[in-house]
């Protein structure tokens, strides 16, 4: 059996039933059955013909295929054998799609953005969506536009500025490099098999920051060290950081108040701007000067 209609829940039910799939709760198989979901990510992520996307996760095939009615040319990674041997024959085979049978936690990703992507367009896994996310996010050739579905709380996350209580430290990273926006909710009555929480559709428009390597460097050790202790207050729990992090009471004091934290501030409270400029004053205060 074919599914014609890749939003029929019907269709895809009797597809599973009939070719013995069950759909893996650890791999997040929650196919997508809304058209008009599925119409507000493809258009909330501007695809047009002759793009070159990349997809995470195309399970069935229902945005792949909208994708390749759009124009674009799909690359797209998934892990499971089953559903990555049936997207050719399922789609056609049309030169304008590679499906890779891959773990995206294990691709080598430098080398596979090499060949330029213009967006990254995925319904992604809920268990390691944001891992994915992170790891492709941050590559120096990642593309310009990314719009991934993902459970609401998560989408949440992304996009919390300070002081919120979704702010962690997926939203901080994703925020040194992109402007990060929600497009929609989309309910859970919207995936088949339905899960148990809603998902959002997120937008990631690319803003590189303007900080040198060693401030980078400077800025992910920061956040990663502060968030660990993020009960604590950043003045506190600074004073006892070690490595590339370790700096003298007096000079901590300066860096803070260079950078325009109050020691007194938890981590989730203080702003990008605030964590770029303390990683400006730490790389710079780390490097060895000439005599
Ligand atoms: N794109 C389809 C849709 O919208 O209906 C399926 C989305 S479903 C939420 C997530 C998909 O990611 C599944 O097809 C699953 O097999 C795949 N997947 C899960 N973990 C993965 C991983 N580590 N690497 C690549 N694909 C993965």
């Amino acid at each position: 059996m074919t599914i014609d209609n890749l939003t029929s829940p019907t269709q895809v039910k009797s597809w599973c039933i009939e070719n013995g799939f069950h759909p893996n709760r650890t791999l997040g198989q929650n196919f997508l059955i809304d058209r008009n979901a599925l119409e507000a990510i493809v258009t909330g992520a501007g695809i047009e013909a002759g793009m070159r996307v990349l997809e995470i996760g195309p399970g069935l095939g229902v945005l792949t295929q909208a994708l390749l009615e759009r124009g674009a040319s799909v690359v797209a990674v998934e892990k499971d054998a089953r559903l990555a041997g049936r997207l050719h024959q399922a789609l056609g085979s049309p030169a304008a799609l590679q499906v890779l049978e891959a773990d995206a936690l294990d691709l080598d990703w430098p080398e596979f953005l090499a060949g330029g992507y213009d967006a990254c367009v995925s319904n992604l896994p809920y268990s390691v969506g944001t891992r994915i996310l992170l790891d492709l996010a941050l590559q120096a050739d990642a593309p310009a536009v990314t719009v991934v579905l993902v459970q609401r709380e998560v989408a949440e996350r992304f996009a919390a500025l300070a002081g919120g209580s979704a702010r962690g430290l997926a939203g901080v990273w994703l925020q040194l490099d992109y402007s990060v926006r929600m497009v929609r909710h989309v309910g859970a009555a919207c995936f088949w098999p339905r899960p148990e929480v809603g998902s959002t559709i997120v937008r990631l428009d690319q803003c590189r920051s303007a900080l040198t390597a060693v401030e980078r460097e400077s800025f992910f050790a920061l956040t990663r060290y502060a968030f660990t202790h993020r009960r604590k207050q950043i003045g506190g729990s600074l004073r006892k950081a070690g490595g590339r992090l370790a700096r003298s009471e007096e000079q901590l004091a300066a860096l803070l108040n260079g950078a325009g934290i109050d020691p007194k501030m938890r981590a989730e409270q203080i702003s990008n701007e605030g964590w770029q400029a303390l990683a400006r004053a730490y790389g710079d205060s780390g490097r060895k000067r000439p005599c």
